[in-house]
């Protein structure tokens, strides 16, 4: 594909401060349980929201959230691999998802609470597309978390994830499909706002995750994990041996781990698309496979001052073909803004 695009140089301070652990997911449970309970049973019963033959390409906004805090650096590439990841983990949803362009750039704080996250950053989201806020730091209850999602029900739509997350693309692939899941309608696992799941399965209609062929789940965040395995000897109040899948996309596996979704997982998250998300772009071409980066500090320039600026620009565009660009500077002080255009 051959694109003719312009990109907004936004000229920043740039500094790497060290990256703590980050926990996992911190998307807790937000949702009327009644009306939650009964899509569940329409689901059950209907079974006919997904037909295996049809993909359905679903559009990505990424921003690079840069602040004037730790500015951890956007890993494109592990981004880009980690979403090939998550692909061959949505195969099976007959659901693809490509990022529109390349991330864009937006100056934020160095840290956001959900509630941070809805009033700061949804303004900047791009219409029918799944926007994902790639940020510094994530926190839940004063806890520095890996990223958290909306579900399909809320008025504001947004995905925001730790960038420590993507420093490999295993760990950038799990942490995108699992916040993906929640995203099109997915709960953890473990979840037990809805009472907790038996292991022998009777109420798995009700209570869990709400999806029978997702095994029973404890929360593997505490424990009975070696790599990837369960190897534990959890039971639950019937003194059933747990057999929680460490794979599931939304288990709290190490997100190197998370790597399947289950059929009905499948069903939930196309009845849930199919629902609130069919206006979504397939397609778009309103903005360049192009990346920029540059570290250049805030500048003040006087009349007449020749600048340097140092900027590295790369093609994301999976075909390899050559792009042409337009790159626009622009200048602002109090009064007016100034324009630049150059020509590759
Ligand atoms: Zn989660």
């Amino acid at each position: 594909m051959s694109r003719i695009g312009k990109i907004i140089i936004t000229a920043l301070f740039a500094c790497v401060v060290s990256h703590g652990n980050a926990q996992f997911c911190g998307t807790k449970f937000r949702g009327d349980v009644k009306q939650l309970r009964a899509e569940a049973a329409k689901m059950q019963h209907s079974r006919k929201s997904m037909k295996s033959s049809d993909i359905q390409y679903v559009a990505l906004t990424v921003f690079n959230v840069e602040s004037l805090g730790a500015n951890l650096p956007l890993e494109v590439d592990k981004l880009y691999e980690g979403l090939d990841f998550a692909n061959r983990y949505y195969a099976p949803a007959g659901i693809q998802f490509f990022i529109c362009g390349s991330p864009r750039s937006l100056l934020g704080n160095t840290s956001y609470t959900y509630s941070e996250s809805r009033r700061l950053l949804t303004p900047n989201n791009v219409s029918n597309t799944i926007n994902i806020y790639y940020v510094d730091e994530v926190f839940a209850a004063d806890l520095v978390i890996g990223g958290f999602s909306s579900f399909p029900w809320e008025q504001e739509q947004l995905i925001v994830i730790d960038k420590g997350f993507i420093s490999n693309s295993l760990s950038s692939g799990g942490i995108l499909a699992h916040e993906l899941g929640h995203h099109l309608g997915l709960f953890h696992t473990h979840e037990t706002f809805m009472g907790v799941e038996l292991v022998n399965g009777s109420n798995c209609e009700s209570a869990g995750d709400l999806i029978c062929d997702t095994n029973a789940d404890f929360n593997l965040s505490t424990g009975g994990l070696e790599g990837c395995n369960y190897v534990g000897n959890f039971v639950d109040v019937n003194g059933d041996l747990y057999n929680p899948d460490p794979r599931n996309i939304m288990s709290y596996a190490p997100s190197e781990c998370l790597s399947r979704i289950s059929e009905l997982q499948a069903e939930r998250i196309n009845f849930y698309y199919n629902q609130e998300f069919s206006g979504y772009l397939q397609d778009c071409d309103f903005y360049p496979d192009l990346s920029v980066d540059s570290d250049i500090a805030d500048l003040t320039i006087f009349s007449g001052q020749p600048i340097e600026l140092e900027l590295n620009l790369g093609n994301q565009n999976s075909n390899n073909e050559s792009v042409r660009a337009e790159i626009l500077f622009s200048i602002t002080n109090e009064d007016q803004v100034s324009n630049f255009l150059i020509h590759s």
